[in-house]
């Protein structure tokens, strides 16, 4: 009888243990009589928090529920527990009550979980599967190749499975849970790639453009910004999974350090272009420090999680992340009130883009349940970003082509008057060289006593005087004027005196001479050559017979004294012909200007012989000896 009461207090104490174990452990079973997909929540979940994250399965199936430290019922929608370094156990029971679907997949949707154990408890409490997956562990331990983490749990109709799930992670622990099927998967996953596919091309577009536009205008902000569009891409592919499944799938380090290395040149590259774009340094130099100071602190990230605080670089970075559009956002704001247009579109930007990650920051960080808009709000809003600071850079190239535009016609004015003043400058000067150089050809030709032309002039102008004479032929005329006895008075009342008579003579000739084109030459010494065009032997003759007359009338004084003075004449007149010469002309009237000294002195001598008998003077010479 003491037997049999031991036997059954221990059946009591199995009881009581099984009852522990399963009956009071056991929660809602999720029913599954659909093929839609469904998210386990609330009583469907038993949650168990692990702090030493050493407990096993067996240990874990062993705890009890609603006890303090065990398994609790998911409170919420989706098992989202933030930062944490506990180990967290999922547990859903799968029960199937589909007529005909056998093949079911049970996933959590959340690609970043650095660790995921799987297992898959059947209706006997026999561990069928075991999965270690995770993004530390490669990419080919899971049993399905997906972002995210799923395994095939096959049921029969009306029998039931167990699933557990062993989650730690160094970044925010999120474990969105679905139960679908393979099919209803694909048809899911292809709707996901379409949306990924026009938003990955919405990134590429806007990428090769602006690169394109960078490497035509060599503009620094369309580099940043080019570089922040990649980086970004990257970041995406890093955060959906996608990255990890097809770029580097057996370098699981890699993959949780690509997440805080892209956030950290994401945010510095960010900085960069909105400092250059805005020219902060020129326009707001405290703007611009506070922004270098934020580069700083995107590029401390990188350190942190090289000293090993994964989890603390990556909250930086998520800080940091959402500091970020709020600075931004607070700066456009100024640059807008203080007048700078090109910060319009920036603040449209940045304001998408902050609605986007503050959604989906909060849900990181556990402070709201994951949502539509937590999953798609960064994509929609760096979409909006996108296109708003490309249309930024485009609004600025038009600001720059407009002030360019200005300028231009400003310069172009400018040139204009500065080219209209240098012409007038040159114009004036140019006159005045001229005037200048007629002053110094003058100058040039005048004899500097008497202020009649010189022997230069003669040269210079004889030659087409002549030749007019020969062309309409003209009759010409050439007074050969010497002063008599000049040396005496040289002699007698010194060189003074006789530079007052050789001016008096000068004056003289002067007056007389009337009609242009007379010249009056002073042609040596004492000697004078008037040349008179267009002049007939009868004309020369009465101009030489006034000259000799006025001068002989000539009252000169010096030094108190009368100075009397003569002329002697020699009167050359010809009609020149191609024959004859200026030089014998001048060797006629320099002869008849002898002939009138030899008649004793103060006379004119005329001789209007035709030139073409005038014979050489070797000739004349001996004749007249
Ligand atoms: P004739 O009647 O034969 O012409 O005798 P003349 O003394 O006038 O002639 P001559 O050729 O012998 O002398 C000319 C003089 O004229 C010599 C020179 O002293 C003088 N003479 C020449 N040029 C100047 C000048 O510029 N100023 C002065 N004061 N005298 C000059
Ligand atoms: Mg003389
Ligand atoms: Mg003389």
């Amino acid at each position: 009888m003491g037997q049999i009461g031991r036997r059954r207090g221990w059946l009591w104490a199995w009881w009581l243990c099984c009852l522990l174990c399963c009956g009071l452990v056991r929660a809602e079973p999720l029913v599954l009589d659909s093929v839609n997909a469904v998210h386990p929540r609330g009583a469907q979940v038993a949650v168990l928090e692990d702090a030493s994250g050493t407990q096993t399965l067996a240990q874990v199936q062993a705890v009890g529920s609603g006890v303090h430290g065990g398994w609790q019922a998911l409170q919420g929608e989706s098992p989202s527990f933030g930062y944490s370094r506990s180990v967290y156990w999922l547990r859903v029971t799968l029960l199937n009550r589909h007529a005909t679907q056998t093949a079911w997949q049970f996933g959590v949707q959340y690609p970043l979980l650095d660790e995921v154990d799987l297992f898959v408890v059947d209706g006997t409490g026999r561990v069928q599967q075991h999965h270690a997956t995770g993004d530390r562990r490669p990419f080919g331990a899971r049993p399905v190749a997906h972002p995210h983490f799923y395994v095939d749990v096959p049921l029969q109709n009306g029998t039931q499975a167990t699933v557990y799930v062993r989650l730690r992670s160094e970044g925010s622990l999120q474990a969105p849970l679905v139960v679908t099927t393979p099919t209803t998967r694909l048809e899911q996953a292809r709707l996901e790639l379409g949306w990924a596919g026009l938003y990955g091309g919405a990134l590429l577009a806007m990428l090769f453009y602006n690169l394109m536009l960078f490497v035509s205008l060599r503009d620094r902000s369309h580099l940043y910004y080019v570089g922040y569009l990649a980086v970004f891409g990257v970041a995406q592919l890093t955060l959906n999974g996608v990255a990890f499944q097809y770029l580097w799938p057996e370098n699981p380090d890699w993959g949780n350090w690509a997440l805080p290395v892209c956030m950290s040149a994401a945010g510095l590259l960010l900085s960069l272009f909105a400092r250059d774009f805005l020219d902060l340094a020129s326009h707001w130099a405290t703007a611009d420090r506070v922004m270098q100071g934020l580069q700083g602190l995107f590029v401390l990230i990188l350190p942190v999680m090289w000293l090993g605080h994964y989890a603390q670089a990556v909250k930086l970075g998520t800080v940091l992340t959402m500091v970020a559009p709020v600075v931004l956002l607070g700066l456009t704001t100024v640059m807008l009130q203080r007048g700078h247009q090109q910060a319009r579109y920036f603040l449209a930007a940045f304001g998408g883009l902050l609605i986007g990650l503050i959604a989906a920051s909060l849900s990181m960080f556990d402070l709201v349940k994951p949502n539509w808009l937590t999953n798609h709000g960064l994509q929609i809003g760096s979409v909006l970003e996108f296109v708003l600071l490309s249309l930024a850079l485009a609004h600025r190239l038009k600001l720059a082509q407009d002030a360019h535009v200005r300028l231009q016609a400003a310069h172009a004015t400018e040139l204009e008057a500065r080219v209209l003043a240098r012409t007038q400058d040159l114009d004036k000067a140019l006159g005045e060289l001229t005037e200048a150089n007629g002053r110094l050809q003058e100058l040039s030709q005048r004899d500097a006593l008497t202020g009649l032309h010189n022997r230069q002039f003669l040269a210079e102008r004889m030659p087409e005087i002549w030749g007019t004479a020969v062309r309409w032929k003209q009759a010409l005329a050439l007074l050969m004027i010497d002063i008599d006895h000049f040396k005496q008075v040289n002699d007698a009342h010194g060189h003074a005196a006789g530079d007052e008579a050789l001016k008096a003579v000068a004056e003289v000739i002067s007056r007389i001479m009337r009609r242009p084109g007379d010249h009056a030459v002073r042609y040596g010494g004492e000697e004078f050559l008037v040349v008179l065009p267009q002049t007939h032997a009868a004309g020369a003759a009465h101009m030489a017979e006034r000259i000799r007359e006025e001068v002989a009338a000539l009252t000169v004084t010096h030094g108190g004294q009368l100075l009397t003075l003569t002329v002697s004449i020699g009167v050359a007149c010809a009609t020149p012909g191609p024959r004859t010469s200026m030089a014998l002309m001048l060797q006629l009237a320099d002869r008849l200007l002898y002939q009138a000294k030899a008649e004793g002195r103060n006379r004119c001598v005329l001789q209007p012989t035709a030139l073409a008998q005038i014979r050489p003077p070797e000739t004349e010479s001996s004749a007249q000896t």
